[in-house]
C-alpha cells in the first residue's frame, strides 16, 4: 500500500465496531476466516523477523489488562486487551480490545481499530491454522466446550479451513449452548447439543476448550481424552487460569506460540520449566514435525500472541482499500511548520 501524502498523515482511518461488522459482511465471514488463517500463517513463516516479547500484563483480583506489541521492522502494532471472566454476569464482555498499526519509518499511526470482533476472528483463524498442521487427517467432528463469545468463530473457522461437518456443544450454562445453536443454524454444520463434557467429546477429532473462569479448572480429565485427538485449548491464557488436567499434558505433544509467554500463561504453567514444547512457527515453516502418528495426542496450548494481531491489523488495512468502512480520526497534530506546535495552538484560540 502506498504511503499516505503528508497532509493525509494527520488523519488516520479508525474502524469502529459498526464498520468492522460491515467489512466482515462485505467480505463474507468464512472468507475472512480463511484469508486470516493464511495471513497468520504467512507471518508465522517469517517469525525470525519480528520483535517478540511476552505481553505486558496488569493483573488484578478480577481479571487482567494486557498490551501486546510487535514489529517486523517496517510496520509496528499493539493491541490493548482485557480478560475479565466475571464481566459476563454483569452483562459485559469477558474480552474486549482495540489495536493500532504504525509505520516504523516515521512512527506515525496508520490505523486504529476495534479489536473485540477482530480478536475473535484472529483467535479462530489461529486455531484453524494450528489444526491444519496438527489435527488428524480428514477431521470432521469438532467438540466445543465453552459456548461463549468465541464459540461460533471457532466453529466456522474449523468448517471453512478444515471441512469440519459436525460440532458437539457443551457449556455449564445451557443458555450459552442455545445461543450458539441459534447462531450456527443455517451454516451447514450438523449441531449436537450435549449435557456433559463427557458426552460432548464422544467421537471427536478435535476438542476445543474455550471456557472462562479465573482458576485452575479441569474441563478435561485424563481419562476423557482418547488416542489420536487434537486438543485446541484456548481458555487457559493467564497465570492461575487453566482448563486441562496436567496428566493430559504428560500424554500429549504440546505446541505453543511463543514459549516465554506460554510458560507464564498457558496450560504448561502447571508443568516443570523444562517440559518439552514445539513452537508452532517451526511446524508451519517445515522445521519441526506436526502430527506424526494416528495415535498421537496433539495439544495446541493457545494463549494468543502479538504476531496474530499484527497479521489481523494488516489484513484489515488491506481490506479497507476502496471502501468507506472507516472514519478519519484527527489524532496526529499537524502544524504547517513541524516546529511550530505552539503557534498552531495559538492560532486556534
Ligand atoms: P465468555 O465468557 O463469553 O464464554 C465463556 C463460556 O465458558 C461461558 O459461556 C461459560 O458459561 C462457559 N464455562 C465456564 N466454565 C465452564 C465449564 N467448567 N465447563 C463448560 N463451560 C464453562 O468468554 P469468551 O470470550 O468466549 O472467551 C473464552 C475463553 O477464551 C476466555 O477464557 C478467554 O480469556 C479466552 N480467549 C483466549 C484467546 C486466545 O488467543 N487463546 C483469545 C480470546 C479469548
Amino acid at each position: 500500500m502506498p504511503a499516505p501524502l503528508p497532509s493525509e498523515r494527520a488523519f488516520i482511518p479508525f474502524v469502529s465496531v459498526e464498520n468492522m461488522m460491515r467489512l466482515v459482511h462485505h467480505v463474507g465471514i468464512e472468507t475472512v476466516l480463511v484469508e486470516l488463517t493464511d495471513a497468520v500463517e504467512a507471518d508465522f513463516r517469517r517469525w525470525d523477523l519480528f520483535d517478540k516479547t511476552p505481553r505486558v500484563a496488569s493483573h488484578s483480583h478480577d481479571g487482567v489488562i494486557e498490551l501486546m506489541p510487535t514489529s517486523d521492522g517496517a510496520v509496528y502494532s499493539f493491541k490493548y486487551v482485557n480478560g475479565h471472566p466475571k464481566n459476563m454476569a454483569q452483562g459485559l464482555q469477558t474480552v474486549t480490545a482495540f489495536g493500532l498499526l504504525a509505520e516504523v519509518s516515521t512512527g506515525y499511526p496508520v490505523l486504529l481499530t476495534e479489536m473485540t470482533l477482530l480478536t475473535a476472528l484472529r483467535t479462530a483463524a489461529t486455531s484453524a491454522m494450528a489444526a491444519r498442521h496438527l489435527a488428524p487427517a480428514n477431521s470432521r467432528r469438532l467438540t466445543l466446550i465453552g459456548n461463549g463469545a468465541q464459540a461460533e468463530f471457532q466453529a466456522l473457522a474449523m468448517k471453512a479451513v478444515l471441512g469440519i461437518e459436525e460440532v458437539r456443544l457443551y457449556d455449564i450454562d445451557p443458555r450459552a449452548t442455545e445461543k450458539t445453536l441459534r447462531n450456527l443454524a443455517g451454516t451447514g454444520l450438523r449441531l449436537v447439543p450435549c449435557t456433559s463434557a463427557q458426552a460432548a467429546i464422544e467421537g471427536a477429532d478435535i476438542i476445543t476448550t474455550c471456557t472462562a473462569d479465573k482458576q485452575y479448572a479441569t474441563i478435561l480429565t485424563d481419562n476423557m481424552v482418547g488416542a489420536g485427538v487434537h486438543i485446541n485449548a484456548i481458555g487457559g491464557d493467564c497465570p492461575g487460569k487453566t482448563e486441562l488436567h496436567r496428566d493430559i499434558l504428560l500424554r500429549s505433544d504440546t505446541f505453543v506460540e511463543y514459549p516465554p509467554q506460554t510458560r507464564i500463561e498457558g496450560e504448561i504453567q502447571q508443568m516443570d520449566p523444562d517440559y518439552p514444547v514445539t513452537e508452532l512457527w517451526q511446524v508451519v515453516s517445515g522445521r519441526a514435525k506436526g502430527r506424526s502418528s494416528d495415535r498421537q495426542i496433539t495439544l495446541f496450548d493457545s494463549v494468543g500472541f502479538a504476531i496474530e494481531d499484527f497479521s489481523a491489523l494488516r489484513y484489515v488495512r488491506e481490506k479497507l482499500q476502496g471502501t468507506d468502512y472507516f472514519q478519519k480520526l484527527d489524532i496526529i497534530a499537524d502544524p504547517d511548520d513541524p516546529r511550530d506546535l505552539f503557534g498552531m495552538l495559538q492560532r486556534a484560540a
